[in-house]
């Protein structure tokens, strides 16, 4: 099923004296979720990633919107009545009762048409469980299970309700980073399997990036850009996308255009024609610089770190805004690690420049 949230807004009053302003939580929020498909919210925490998801869910109701799912308007009904899954980040399983009675739990108060025996339910739960392959576990107590298996069994109980969308808040924030890792894994698994339409929220971008369809970056409440992972990577629309996504992050530089030529202080780095004149941020990959004896920007080096495949260098120089820039070149590429200078050549589709005062994206002619 597919969702669309048209120019959705929450405000809420404000929960402080010293800031009386009410809060705009989400700011017309205006995006399709596809059928089918797995979408992650990602953005820093506090900017309404939650509030969005709770507004799917009809926990909030909004402030101003519309919010369907496929073509029937869901603004006005309740929760119960939505069909949505939630995985919080804290489990929030019932600890006295066991993974079966944790999963058939919302199974037990269905009204009427809907009602089911105690072997319906449990051979649903035994469904749910054998996706998130925890059916072995179903006489055990929450106490007994290991973080990544009480969050599968958060996931199971969401399923077990047929849910025609999943919404996950975060849900691999409390594990360890390897079963962060695995359990991410495990998602995009049962949502391929499931094709449950799904929504994902992290403040994680690796997170976001590797396990979806598409992502919504988020700030302050408005959508920032949305797309496919690796095209929001590659073609970032503002200084905040750019420096959100990528590990190490994007280098950001003081520069200025003249005449088509791209300046960084005294020294023409690149030709940027079709840019109008002016300072700008020039944001750079780590991937996009390539050392050169004759290179156009040169650097202080002052360290050098073999990776294997890669070797990555720290720099420094004066136009930086951060303190210091991380530099990713493949290990068979030339670069004295003695020396505490090094000059670059740049690869003009690693660099982005951005407008001094909106942030937004300058194109310039590659
Ligand atoms: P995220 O999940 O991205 O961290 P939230 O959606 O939880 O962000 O919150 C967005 C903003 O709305 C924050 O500034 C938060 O303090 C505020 N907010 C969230 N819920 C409430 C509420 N019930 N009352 C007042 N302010 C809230
Ligand atoms: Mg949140």
């Amino acid at each position: 099923m597919k969702i669309t949230l048209n120019s959705v807004t929450k405000i809420f009053p404000s929960r402080s004296r010293k800031k009386p302003e009410p809060v705009v939580a989400v700011n017309d929020f205006t995006f399709e979720f596809p059928d089918g498909r797995l979408v992650a919210i990602l953005g820093p925490s506090g900017c309404g990633k939650s509030t969005t998801l709770h507004l799917i869910s009809g926990l909030e109701k909004p402030t101003g919107g519309r919010i369907f799912f496929g073509d029937t308007d869901m603004t006005e009904i309740p929760a119960e009545g939505r069909g949505v899954g939630l995985v919080f980040q804290s489990y929030a399983l019932y600890p006295h009762l066991s993974v079966l009675r944790n999963i058939t739990f919302p199974l037990e108060n269905l009204k009427g048409e809907n009602k089911l025996t105690r072997e319906e339910r449990e051979a649903r739960a035994y469904e749910a469980a054998r996706l998130v392959q925890i059916d072995e576990l179903m006489d055990r107590r929450p106490s007994e299970l290991s973080g990544g298996q009480m969050q599968r069994v958060a996931i199971a109980r969401a399923l077990v309700k047929l849910p025609s969308v999943l919404l996950l808040d975060e849900p691999l924030s409390n594990l360890d980073a390897r079963l962060r890792l695995r359990t991410r894994e495990e998602i995009r698994r049962i949502q391929r399997a499931t094709g449950i339409t799904t929504l994902f929220v992290t403040h994680d971008q690796e997170e976001a990036m590797s396990i979806s369809d598409l992502i919504v970056v988020m700030k302050d409440g408005v959508i920032m850009q949305t797309g496919k992972p690796q095209e929001v990577y590659d073609d970032p629309a503002c200084l905040f996308v750019a420096t959100f996504l990528g590990t190490p992050p994007i280098n950001v530089i003081l520069a200025e255009v003249r005449d088509g030529g791209l300046y960084i202080g005294n020294a023409e780095v690149m030709r940027v024609a079709g840019a109008p004149d002016g300072e700008v941020y020039c944001a750079i990959r780590p991937e996009g610089f390539a050392p050169s004896e004759d290179g156009a920007l040169p650097c202080g080096l002052s360290e050098v770190e073999v990776m294997g495949r890669d070797v990555s260098a720290v720099c420094t120089h004066p136009s930086l805004i951060s303190d210091e820039m991380r530099v990713i070149i493949p290990s068979d590429t030339e670069l004295d690690a003695s020396s505490d200078t090094v000059k670059f050549n740049l690869k003009p589709h690693k660099v982005y420049l951005f407008d001094k005062q909106t942030e937004k994206r300058i194109y310039f002619d590659l």
